[in-house]
């Protein structure tokens, strides 16, 4: 018996020992590691007392032993709260006030046990344990006191940590298990000792390096999550995105270092914390469970700051909405440019509307004739070109009208240039307007007009053309106030195979002289015949 508590007490010391310099040596890493290393100290501590006690001839040995021993687990104790609340809280530190509330069991303990000779209330008496002789004391009731505070503050320590295991983020709870396991221990070691039938000396000791193994687990599993922690915490003060994090009733619990910036900028308070934000900002926010939304806030803070917040809710682990995050982007500039841009845009699509149509106007009076509208003899001759290898390619007729106004001369010379112009106007006016849809009518140049008649023969060609003339020849043209009866004469050629468009014009041309000749206001048919064949009546 005293073998085994012997080396159960030197492992203990080992152990604890051991975790403490390591801990020592890992302090930065974790705010755990400084009290893991205390706690370590002081079960190294309790287990060399152990075995001092085991190893003490008697009383007069076992008793300074269990007394110091006493105010070191009185320490360790304490310690175990600052643990659980850092575990619960990571931005939690040790402050001089709590180390002075907690010293006060250690030092009432010590006070209590160091002068126990004098009244007997913490030890009952050292007897003999077991067959080995070893002195082991009962407690007294000051004893008894102080192990009810400790269940108290060890009870403390734990609904702390399960507590924070709830509201803890998925994925971060390892350390709360951990922390938990390493309660069972010394508890069991302490609670097997006071029920044991045989007096035993205090084993909380060796629970209590077992609970240092298990905490020195917990830190170096809950590493990565830390850092993921410190990660997030930079991630959030350095982007540029305005966040807040809002609770479940709107209040704000925390807001970035760019959130701050932004309060500032458009001159609103920076310190929101514990402020309901919509409405001490007056941002029209919507704050609905339903799920993460978009939404841009012009001149959202009133001083011509555009904001586009993405609203996104958080949840606990039964999917109930537990607040806000909130991630702000200023988009005044954004919005300055896309106005800008728009209005550039506007403005280029007027000038190229306005280019466009002085294009097509200038592609018109290309091919118009100014004074009657008609297409002009560059238009015909591209034109006439083209409908002559259409006709030639689809063997299809085409027929040409050549038309000249009879004795324009006088009329010019009665009526001055400008009637002879209304002349022209008018009979410009007839052709377009009686000629079929696929017709092309120019003004060859002078008095003289010309028709193309696509898929016409010579004969309705010069029927259609010979009613223009009848028409022409009814209609009186209203000249210096008086109606004026104006004749015109025409040649008509329908295309001959072999026939280039100048033949076409040529003979065309030869009908008119022909139709001249018979004493005008009449149409004659050119003779089809090999290019260059006279005219005919
Ligand atoms: P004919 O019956 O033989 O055709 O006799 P004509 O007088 O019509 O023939 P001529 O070729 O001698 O006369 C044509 C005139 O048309 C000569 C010219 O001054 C006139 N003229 C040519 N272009 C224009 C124009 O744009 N406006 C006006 N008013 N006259 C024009
Ligand atoms: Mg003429
Ligand atoms: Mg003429």
């Amino acid at each position: 018996m005293e073998v085994l508590l012997v080396a159960a007490f030197a492992v203990s010391a080992a152990v604890a020992g051991a975790a403490t310099v390591v801990n020592r040596l890992r302090r930065w890493q974790s705010p755990l590691s400084g009290v893991n290393a205390f706690m370590g100290a002081g079960v190294a501590v309790m287990s060399v007392l152990g075995l001092v006690q085991v190893l003490a001839p008697g009383p007069t040995g076992a008793w300074p032993a269990a007394a110091v021993s006493f105010v070191v687990s009185a320490a360790v104790v304490a310690s175990v709260l600052c643990l659980s609340m850092i575990v619960s809280n990571r931005a939690w530190r040790v402050s001089r006030r709590t180390v002075l509330l907690l010293a006060a069991d250690p030092v009432a303990v010590a006070v209590m046990a160091l002068t126990d000779p004098l009244h007997h209330l913490f030890f009952a008496g050292f007897e003999p344990a077991g067959p080995a002789g070893m002195f082991v004391s009962a407690p007294g009731p000051a004893a008894w006191l102080h192990t009810a505070y400790v269940y108290v503050l060890l009870s403390a320590s734990l609904a702390l940590v399960v507590r924070a295991r709830r509201h803890a983020p998925r994925g971060g709870r390892q350390v709360h298990a951990w922390t938990v396991a390493a309660f069972v221990p010394p508890v069991v070691a302490n609670i097997a000792v006071m029920s044991s039938p045989v007096l035993l000396p205090d084993l909380t000791a060796i629970g209590l390096a077992v609970t240092m193994v298990i905490a020195y687990g917990a830190m170096v599993r809950s590493l990565p999550q830390q850092q993921i922690q410190v990660a997030h915490g930079q991630v959030f003060d350095t982007i540029t995105d305005a966040v807040a994090v809002l609770d479940s009733s709107g209040l704000v619990l925390n807001v970035n270092a760019s959130a701050r910036r932004l309060l500032r900028r458009a001159g609103l308070p920076e310190q929101v914390i514990g402020v309901p934000l919509g409405e001490t900002l007056g941002l029209g926010l919507a704050l609905s469970e339903g799920g993460d939304t978009e939404q841009t806030m012009v001149n959202a803070l009133g001083r011509g700051v555009d904001l586009h917040v993405r609203t996104s809710v958080v949840r606990d682990r039964r999917g109930h909405c537990v607040g806000w995050v909130l991630a702000a982007r200023d988009v005044t500039e954004l919005n300055r440019r896309r106005r800008e841009a728009e209005e550039a845009n506007t403005r280029l699509r007027g000038q190229l509307e306005t280019i466009e149509a002085l294009r097509a106007d200038l592609a018109e009076q290309a091919v118009r004739d100014p004074l009657t509208g008609l297409y002009n003899r560059r238009h015909l001759m591209e034109t006439l070109a083209r409908e002559v290898s259409r006709a030639v390619g689809e063997g299809t007729p085409l027929s040409l009208a050549l038309i000249d106004v009879d004795h324009f001369k006088q009329i010019n010379d009665t009526y001055g240039h400008g009637g002879g112009d209304t002349v022209l106007v008018h009979l410009a006016r007839l052709l377009a307007g009686e000629v079929r849809h696929d017709d092309v009518v120019a003004r060859y140049g002078g008095e003289e007009f010309v028709i193309l008649l696509p898929g016409a023969t010579a004969e309705s060609a010069w029927e259609r053309v010979d009613e223009l003339r009848r028409r022409m020849g009814r209609a009186g043209i209203g000249v210096a106030g008086r109606p004026l009866s104006v004749t015109f004469s025409g040649g008509v050629a329908a295309l001959v195979p072999g026939q280039e468009p100048s033949d076409l014009l040529r003979a065309a041309d030869e009908a008119l002289y022909e139709a001249k000749r018979l004493g005008r206001d009449r149409v004659e048919r050119a003779v089809p015949g090999p290019p260059g064949a006279t005219a005919a009546a």
